[in-house]
C-alpha cells in the first residue's frame, strides 16, 4: 500500500529561494513540452514524453531561451529531477484524458501552468535524498529542517516539495507492507451517512454533526480580507491611469506595491488554514466511521447537479464531497469496512423510512415531513440517513421508479440493489467478514 507523508520544512532564506527557483524550473518545463506536444500533436505527429524529454535534453543547455543573460545555462543550478519529472507529468496527465475520454467522463486536456495561478511544486526522486530523524539532504541546498520525522517504515519511492502559502512542505511516498496499514474496528455498527445542507452529516444514529464554529469565522474573515486586497488591486488601477472596476487589456501588468503583496500574503494563509480547518474535519469524521462501524452507506453525490442550486452550494462545498468519499474508500479497506454507494438516483430524501411511502412532494426547503401513509414524523436528513442504512440491511425497501422531479432521465432506473453487498446488522459480534481478514493479514506478519 502506498501511503504519502507531509510534512511541514523549516527552510533557510537562501533554501526558500531554491526551492521557489526549481518550482518555476518545472512550470516552464511543463509549459515547454505541453506547447511542443501540441504543436507536434497539430501536424500530424504522434508526440510522447520520452522522445521529447531527448529533445529537451539536446537544447537545455545551449538552446538561448534557456540561458540567462550572461550566456549561461541556468539549468545547471537546479537539480535535474525538478526539469526531468514534467515530462512523466504530462504523459500521465494526457493518460487521464484520453481514459477519461473513451469512458465517456469529462475530461480535461493539461493545460498551460500560470506563475501565481498553479501549484509550486518539484520533484525530487529516491536516490536524490536522505531521511536522517528531521532532517532531510536534498540536492544542490543540502540539509532541510523538517517539523517532525517520517511516520512511515518501508521503502521510500520519492519526494515532492511543495508550497502552500508561505509554507513549504515536503510529500514523502512510502511503499508500506499491506498489514502495517490495517486497523482494528471498535465496533461494529451499520449507518448510513446523509451529507447535509444544513449540517455537515446526519448519521442514522441520530448523531448530527455540525461545521465546526472556527470554519464559519474564517468565512467571515475572508470575506473581510478578499475586500481588502480588491481595494488595493483598485488602487493600483487607478494609478495605472484606468477606470475603478475596468477590464484590464490581456497582459496588462499592474505595479505591485508591498501593501497589495502583504495583503496578498495574508489572504493566502487564511485559505490555507482553512483548506486546514476542512481537512481536519473530514479526517477525523471518516476514520471515525470507518472505525466504528462494519458498513457504510453514504450517497453517489451528484456534485455538480447540486452546486448548480445555490441554496446547497456552500455546504456541499464545506464538506468536500469528493474528498470526504476518497477518504472513506482509502479508510474503510484499512478498517476492514463495507462501503456501500447508494445509486445516485436511489431517493433516499423522498422515501418514508417506516413504511417506504414515497413523498413526491418534498423539495429541498422541506426540513421535516410527515408520512401521509402511517403518519410518521421525519427529519429529512435522518430520514435519508436511515433509508441508506437499509441499504447495508436486509430490511431495504424496494426501490421505486425513478422520480420526475429528481432529475433521472428517462430509462435510468435505479441500480442501488445491485451495488449493495448485504452486511448482518449484528452489532457488538466480533467476527466480522472485515475484520477476519485483517487480522488473517496480522497473522501472516507474526
Ligand atoms: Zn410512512
Amino acid at each position: 500500500m502506498q501511503r504519502t507523508h507531509k510534512i511541514a520544512l523549516c527552510p533557510t532564506p537562501e533554501q526558500i529561494d531554491y526551492f521557489k527557483r526549481a518550482c518555476g524550473t518545472a512550470r516552464r518545463v511543463w509549459n515547454w513540452a505541453l506547447n511542443e506536444w501540441n504543436k507536434q500533436y497539430a501536424v500530424g505527429g504522434k508526440p510522447n514524453a520520452m522522445a521529447l524529454k531527448k529533445q529537451f535534453n539536446a537544447i537545455k543547455y545551449t538552446d538561448p531561451q534557456w540561458l540567462d543573460e550572461n550566456g549561461r545555462p541556468w539549468l545547471r543550478d537546479i537539480h535535474r529531477d525538478a526539469h526531468a519529472q514534467p515530462f512523466a507529468h504530462l504523459a500521465k496527465a494526457w493518460e487521464r484524458f484520453f481514459t477519461d475520454l473513451k469512458a465517456g467522463k469529462e475530461a480535461h486536456a493539461p493545460r498551460f501552468k500560470k506563475k501565481g495561478r498553479c501549484r509550486d511544486s518539484f520533484y525530487v526522486a529516491n536516490d536524490k535524498f536522505r531521511l536522517d530523524g528531521k532532517t532531510i539532504r536534498l540536492p544542490k541546498i543540502g540539509d532541510v529542517a523538517m517539523t517532525e520525522e517520517l511516520r512511515f517504515k518501508g521503502k521510500i519511492l520519492g519526494a515532492t516539495v511543495s508550497r502552500t502559502a508561505d509554507r513549504w512542505f515536503v510529500a514523502i511516498q512510502v511503499e508500506v507492507p499491506d498489514a502495517q496499514c490495517y486497523r482494528r474496528r471498535t465496533s461494529h455498527e451499520v449507518n448510513g451517512i446523509d451529507l447535509g445542507v444544513k449540517a455537515a452529516a446526519t448519521i442514522s444514529s441520530g448523531e448530527v454533526i455540525e461545521a465546526p464554529k472556527p470554519l464559519k469565522a474564517a468565512l467571515r474573515r475572508l470575506k473581510i480580507r478578499g475586500r481588502r486586497l480588491s481595494r488595493k488591486l483598485e488602487a493600483a488601477k487607478e494609478m495605472a491611469g484606468f477606470g475603478r472596476h475596468a477590464c484590464l487589456p490581456k497582459g496588462t501588468r499592474l505595479p505591485v506595491s508591498n501593501n497589495r503583496q502583504k495583503s496578498a500574503a495574508t489572504l493566502a494563509r487564511l485559505y490555507a488554514r482553512l483548506a486546514n480547518l476542512r481537512a481536519d474535519v473530514t479526517h477525523k469524521l471518516t476514520t471515525r466511521l470507518c472505525r466504528e462501524n462494519q458498513a457504510v452507506v453514504i450517497e453517489d453525490g451528484n456534485v455538480k447537479g447540486m452546486l448548480a442550486n445555490e441554496r446547497l452550494a456552500r455546504a456541499i462545498s464545506d464538506v468536500g464531497f469528493g474528498v470526504f468519499r476518497s477518504q472513506l474508500e482509502y479508510k474503510a479497506k484499512r478498517y476492514g469496512t463495507h462501503l456501500i454507494i447508494a445509486d445516485r438516483w436511489y431517493p433516499s430524501s423522498r422515501l418514508c423510512f417506516k413504511c417506504g411511502w414515497k413523498n413526491e412532494a418534498l423539495t429541498l426547503s422541506d426540513r421535516e415531513w410527515v408520512c401521509a401513509q402511517c403518519g410518521a414524523h421525519h427529519d429529512r436528513d435522518l430520514n435519508a440517513a436511515r433509508n441508506l442504512k437499509r441499504l447495508a440491511t436486509e430490511t431495504a425497501l424496494p426501490v421505486a421508479s425513478p422520480t420526475r422531479n429528481g432529475g433521472a432521465a428517462a430509462g435510468t432506473v435505479p441500480a442501488a440493489a445491485g451495488k449493495v453487498t448485504l452486511v448482518r446488522d449484528d452489532g457488538g459480534q466480533q467476527d466480522t467478514s472485515g475484520q477476519e481478514e485483517n487480522r488473517a493479514h496480522l497473522c501472516a506478519l507474526s
